[in-house]
């Protein structure tokens, strides 16, 4: 069952290498990926490409499609006015946020295997509960779009040996036929923004990025990945880079939403 197992990543893993690099592949990738049996990550039932089966995947998106309306800017519930509370207070500069799962119980769970259990082939799992609503959003906007990774700190890319962020981007890179360009950088490294408050880690967030090649990104869409989405700081921070370089606009595509009560 060990080796099984094993040997199944390794051929997920080598087939992705090879087909990633081959542009005009990536629809037979996704579709021998398909082919490829494995298990699913929280009730290992057999699947194919080892996606969550569909009671999984309900249990972690369920309270994210059907918990209530959902404010349309920051995706966190909306207040018993049917207002944002967060959104009147901060005034995000990015236009919407879309996120697959909050980040609660089963969905941190992945979400701990994939960043602190450094299994880097869940992005591929994960990343796929987005693929509907991005093709919906792809759908809707004219213009370039292209995916822009929110870059890893030192000591975390140290650590865990990957970036998820931009293990995530590659993927949606791949399935949505969209450019992927790494063009934020960390301008300073800062300490682990979790033991913070959410107003001091809004504040420490706003010097911490920078943007090389910016020109290449004038009139474009830009969405930026990341995994979990809290406070928004840094996605507010970069969208504020992005919008001053010229973005047509900007989106969070996240893998989470941190509910604001957490
Ligand atoms: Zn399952
Ligand atoms: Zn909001």
């Amino acid at each position: 069952m060990g080796h099984q197992a094993c040997s199944d990543a390794m051929l997920i893993h080598f087939t992705g290498f090879i087909m990633a690099h081959c542009l005009p592949w990536r629809d037979l990738w996704h579709e021998l990926m398909m082919c490829v049996p494995g298990n699913c990550p929280l009730c290992l039932a057999r699947t194919p490409a080892a996606w969550l089966c569909e009671g999984c995947s309900q249990a972690v998106c369920g309270s994210m499609l059907f918990g209530g309306p959902r404010c349309q800017v920051c995706a966190l519930l909306l207040d018993r006015f049917g207002g944002c509370s967060d959104c009147r207070h901060k005034a995000p500069e990015f236009h919407s946020v879309v996120a697959a799962f909050d980040y609660h119980f089963p969905g941190s769970v992945l979400i701990r295997q994939f960043k602190q259990g450094r299994r880097y082939l869940l992005a591929a799992t994960l990343a796929e509960l987005l693929i509907p609503r991005l093709q919906r959003l792809q759908a809707a906007t004219s213009g370039a779009t292209i995916l822009v990774p929110v870059p890893a700190s030192l000591p975390a890319l140290r650590q865990r040996g990957f970036n998820p962020a931009g293990e995530i981007a590659r993927h949606l890179s791949r399935r949505l036929s969209l450019p992927y360009r790494n063009v934020l950088f960390r301008s300073k490294e800062a300490g682990p923004q979790k033991l913070l408050g959410r107003r001091q880690r809004y504040e420490r967030v706003q010097s911490l990025y920078g943007l090389r090649n910016s020109a290449s990104l004038s009139g474009c869409h830009v969405w930026v990945v990341d995994d979990v989405l809290t406070t928004g700081s840094t996605l507010n921070a970069v969208s504020h880079l992005l919008m001053q370089a010229g973005a047509a606009s900007v989106h969070g595509v996240v893998l989470a939403r941190t509910p604001l009560s957490l």
